[in-house]
């Protein structure tokens, strides 16, 4: 736990979000400025800065989550392909300090851009909703 780790402090329960996805090492929730509709993030529950930060063994367990999560946006929202991301350092565009791997859902054949917009909370609360492990 890092106090000053907006995700640790979402892991922690102290900043709401809109979970899909938790176990003891691992919780998935809806990105609030997604990149596209049902964008998620999969983190350690464990605080890492970034993918050299991170021991093997949690790597390896987020790594197979993002699997299992993405499986489940793809089948809950139909989309067509998706990317994962992960960026490590400001310069890569990290803006959180805390390892994290976004999927972001592509539909049709558009540009692949990754271009934030401000999520709808009624929105994201109602995905979250239908792509929520057991939901
Ligand atoms: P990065 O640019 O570090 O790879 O990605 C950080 C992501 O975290 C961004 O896409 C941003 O929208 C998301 N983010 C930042 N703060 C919060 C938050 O409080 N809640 C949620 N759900 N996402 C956040
Ligand atoms: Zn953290």
């Amino acid at each position: 736990m890092n106090e000053n780790c907006v995700f640790c402090s979402i892991v922690k329960g102290d900043i709401p979000s809109f979970k899909i996805y938790e176990d003891e090492l691992v919780l998935a929730f809806l990105d609030i400025n997604p990149f596209s509709r049902a964008h998620a993030l999969v983190v350690p529950k464990k605080h890492s800065a970034g993918l050299l930060d991170t021991d093997d063994d949690t790597l390896a367990a987020v790594v197979a989550r993002v699997k299992k999560v993405a499986a489940r946006i793809r089948e809950t929202v139909k989309c067509d392909g998706f990317n994962i991301l992960q960026n490590n350092g400001a310069a890569a565009g990290q803006t959180v300090g805390h390892l994290h791997f976004h999927i972001v859902p592509r539909y049709g054949s558009g540009p692949v851009e990754f271009v934030s917009g401000s999520g709808d909370m009624q929105e994201l609360a109602k995905l979250a909703e239908e792509i929520r492990f057991g939901g």
